[in-house]
């Protein structure tokens, strides 16, 4: 299995932020991730996956782990009755496809969701009252001590969030859906998306949303947005004119960058609102932000 060094992890990051990954390597197989991960643990290094990179702000100095990208074997979709066995590797968008193909709703929420089946369960990413939890039934997850399958509830997946943690790679999903008409799926999915794209800077190179929504009535975006901050600027990031829970790489933006927007964002909502915004987007390599 061939392991590169200094591959620029910017390259693989939607906001294309990221320095170079200590070691990366691109199994195509469930055999060639254990083998990797027993490397990983003989070498003391940390592993990280990296999905379609939606989710993620890589540290601009690198990252010190082996950095997983899954291909070949790892990205297959097949459809087995009302049950679609998919690589995590796989994308959501060709995930969905294959759904509407076979006539096979459930998975229409993910839609605009531009990751990974693997990215999808770390995150437990959903949208529009849907997410990974209401269509998992199960993953196979592997370690450097083996692979084995969990349940959603065994992978602890609440909003935005599961119990998965560096170090275990998802391998496989089996999502379970429910016949319905491709044309109705079609409709559902065109409907989203136009919805999706009045309200969000679609067209800009962003990592979705910022911050989860906290319990309070008003959504992260709109608290922020009250807080004076769309269009405010950091180097290269902006918050997004649109939508104020969105970072844009507005100029050559930078991990730092964006980091600088994210504890201005807090530190305002924080004294203007008594809130503590938490953020949804991964942090990868030495990165934090300041505390409130
Ligand atoms: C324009 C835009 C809109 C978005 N809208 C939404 C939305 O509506 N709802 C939503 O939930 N999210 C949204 N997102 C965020 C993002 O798309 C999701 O969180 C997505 O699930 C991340 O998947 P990914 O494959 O890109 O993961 P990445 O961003 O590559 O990684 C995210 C985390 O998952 C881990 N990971 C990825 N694959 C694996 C694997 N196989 N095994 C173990 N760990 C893994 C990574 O290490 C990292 O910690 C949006 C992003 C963008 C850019």
């Amino acid at each position: 299995m061939r392991i590169e060094d200094g591959v620029e992890l910017s390259r693989f990051t939607t906001l294309g932020t990221g320095g170079p990954a200590r070691a990366f390597a691109r199994p195509e197989s469930e055999a060639e991730v254990e083998e990797l991960l027993r490397w990983a643990e003989q070498q003391a290094v940390a592993v990280a996956v990296v999905g379609l990179g939606s989710n993620l702000l890589a540290a601009d100095e690198g990252v010190d782990a082996l950095v997983l990208k899954l291909g070949g074997e790892l990205t297959t979709v097949e459809v087995d009755g009302d049950v679609l066995r998919v690589g995590a590797g796989a994308a959501n968008a060709v995930v969905l496809h294959r759904a509407r193909a076979a006539g096979l709703g459930g998975f229409e929420f993910a839609c605009a969701i531009p990751g990974t089946v693997g990215g999808g369960i770390w995150m437990n990413g959903g949208a529009y009252g849907g997410d990974f939890a209401g269509v998992l039934e199960r993953a196979l997850v592997a370690t450097a001590a083996g692979s084995g399958w969990l349940t959603p509830a065994e992978l602890g997946l609440s909003y935005r969030h599961s119990e998965l943690r560096r170090g275990q790679v998802v391998l496989r999903a089996e999502l379970g859906l429910r016949p319905r008409p491709q044309a109705e799926i079609k409709a559902e999915v065109r409907e989203l998306n136009a919805r999706r794209k009045a309200a969000q800077p679609t067209n800009r190179r962003t990592f979705g949303s910022v911050f989860k929504n906290p319990e309070h009535e008003l959504s992260a975006g709109r608290m922020l947005e009250a807080c004076g901050l769309k269009g405010h600027r950091s180097g290269g990031a902006q918050i997004s004119p649109k939508h104020a829970n969105f970072i844009e790489n507005a100029d050559g933006a930078t991990t730092a960058d964006a980091l600088a927007l994210m504890a201005e964002a807090r530190r305002r909502a924080n004294e203007q609102f008594g809130v503590r915004l938490r953020h949804e987007v991964e942090l990868l390599g030495e990165l934090e932000l300041p505390e409130l």
